[in-house]
């Protein structure tokens, strides 16, 4: 499909596979937003095949990504008050082209900061149900960078990372002294009208494919192979509808990419990487990468109403860092109320209390959970001990096993499409 090889899907109901399988898009969970849909064993004559490639084509970015960075070129040459942006189009446009946009909204005198500042100047992209964008608030984006500094990274792979890139990328072109560079991997081409190709590849997570070919893979490659694969860190923050498995195998992809690049053998080493993501995919995650862990550190964001770390009536973040490091090395801000347990040897929320019986932090969610015997686990502090179930649950649920979970959070009572988990205001 136009956004490059789709995925194999399967019908499951209670564990066991049902039905033909079938291959689909592998970004778009609406078949709204990508139309692509054959059974595995469908016969697709050349006809089909043939109009399939047309539409692909038909469905590419306008310009592509060289054009884009000549056009930028050309852009920062014009004086302010001819550079505009038109909002309609997401576009720079070049004075040739105003005629063009004329009944369309644009911004005037587009300046350098903006222009250093792609994700202020794009509107973040909310209607799509995978291709939602959001920012990080400055806090979380400042508290990344300076870990990624103390932690001695010069090369950041930001995969789904528009923010973090770019406050590498204006880091870097005004302070002499600063090391770190980025590559910034992502969907969105409209940040291919800011960075050039060794700065941005158009890049679906989903499936591991680099719309610009062999020679963007390249790219990519040459930056995780740079001082023999040394100082790399990659960083991730998906959108939270993802497909973990299809996440984890183009992970897992970019990962042998760095690995396949020494010269001297890493011993067995892992590419480093940060994986964001909500707490509630913790089992999820670890069942692809048995050797991460989750940091208590919640990830705040600046147009998620939910997840806003607001000055009073704090809302908490469901969203955390995964991580290959070692936990002890992911030191998180006192000032904010995390502090050290030297038992679990890492960094927790001020409100997660170690338990003696389970001998370790065990909030997943910064409140302060409970110890329930018959479950032999600690639980939300909301939840109570029910025989019936012979389970903790919240103590309105309704006593019945039967019916399987929801594919995101894993509780019974409601599908992926409406877990509260990933509602949004
Ligand atoms: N918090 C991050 C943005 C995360 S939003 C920041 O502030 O930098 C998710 C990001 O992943 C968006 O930039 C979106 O364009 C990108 N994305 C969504 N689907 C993708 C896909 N299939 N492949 C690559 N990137 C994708
Ligand atoms: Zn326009
Ligand atoms: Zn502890
Ligand atoms: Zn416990
Ligand atoms: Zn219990």
């Amino acid at each position: 499909c136009p956004l490059g090889p789709a995925l194999l899907f399967v019908k499951t109901r209670q564990g066991r596979e049902e039905g033909r399988r079938f291959y689909a898009c592998s970004a778009c969970r609406d078949r709204k937003d990508c139309k692509f849909f054959q059974w595995e064993d469908e016969k697709v004559s050349e006809a089909r095949l043939a109009a399939r490639e047309e539409y692909n084509r038909n469905h590419q970015p306008f310009f592509t990504h060289s054009q884009n960075v000549e056009r930028y070129k050309n852009f920062v040459l014009l004086p302010l008050s001819e550079r505009r942006f038109c909002q309609e189009c997401q576009q720079l446009l070049l004075p040739a082209e105003w005629e063009k946009h004329s009944d369309h909204q644009f911004l005037c005198d587009i300046s350098t900061a903006q222009l250093k500042s792609p994700s202020q100047l794009l509107h973040p992209l909310e209607n799509k149900k995978t291709n939602a964008q959001y920012l990080f608030a400055d806090r979380s984006c400042q508290f990344l960078l300076d870990l990624i500094i103390n932690l001695g990274f010069r090369r950041v792979l930001s995969v789904g990372t528009p923010r973090l890139h770019e406050l590498i990328q204006s880091k870097a072109s005004q302070e002499e002294d600063f090391r770190v560079r980025s590559l910034l991997l992502d969907i969105d081409f409209r940040y291919s009208q800011f960075y050039a190709e060794d700065e941005f590849c158009h890049y679906n997570m989903f499936n591991h494919y680099f719309f610009g070919g062999e020679a963007a893979r390249e790219m990519c490659r040459k930056f995780l192979c740079q001082d023999n694969g040394e100082g790399v860190i990659m960083i991730t923050d998906p959108p939270f509808g993802g497909l973990v498995e299809a996440l984890a195998s183009s992970f897992k992809k970019l990962m042998a990419m760095w690995k396949e690049t020494e010269k001297e053998g890493h011993n067995n080493h892992e590419m480093p990487m940060f994986w964001i993501f909500p707490y509630f995919f913790e089992s999820r995650i670890l069942e692809f990468f048995p050797g991460f862990s989750m940091m208590d550190y919640q990830v705040d964001y600046d147009n998620h109403a939910l997840y806003k770390h607001g000055k009073t009536g704090r809302r908490q973040s469901p969203v955390r860092i995964f991580t290959n490091l070692t936990p002890s090395m992911i030191v998180l801000p006192v000032e904010e109320g995390y502090r050290f347990c030297a038992i679990c040897q890492r960094y927790v929320s001020s409100g997660n209390q170690h338990c003696e019986i389970c001998n370790s932090c065990t909030s997943k969610d910064g409140r302060r959970w409970k110890h329930c015997v018959l479950c032999k686990k600690c639980v939300k502090p909301s939840w109570f001990h029910c025989s019936n179930c012979n389970r903790c649950a919240l103590q309105n649920h309704t006593c019945e096993e039967t019916d399987a979970g929801c594919f995101v959070c894993g509780r019974a009572g409601h599908k992926r499409s409406t877990c509260p988990s990933l509602s949004r205001a």
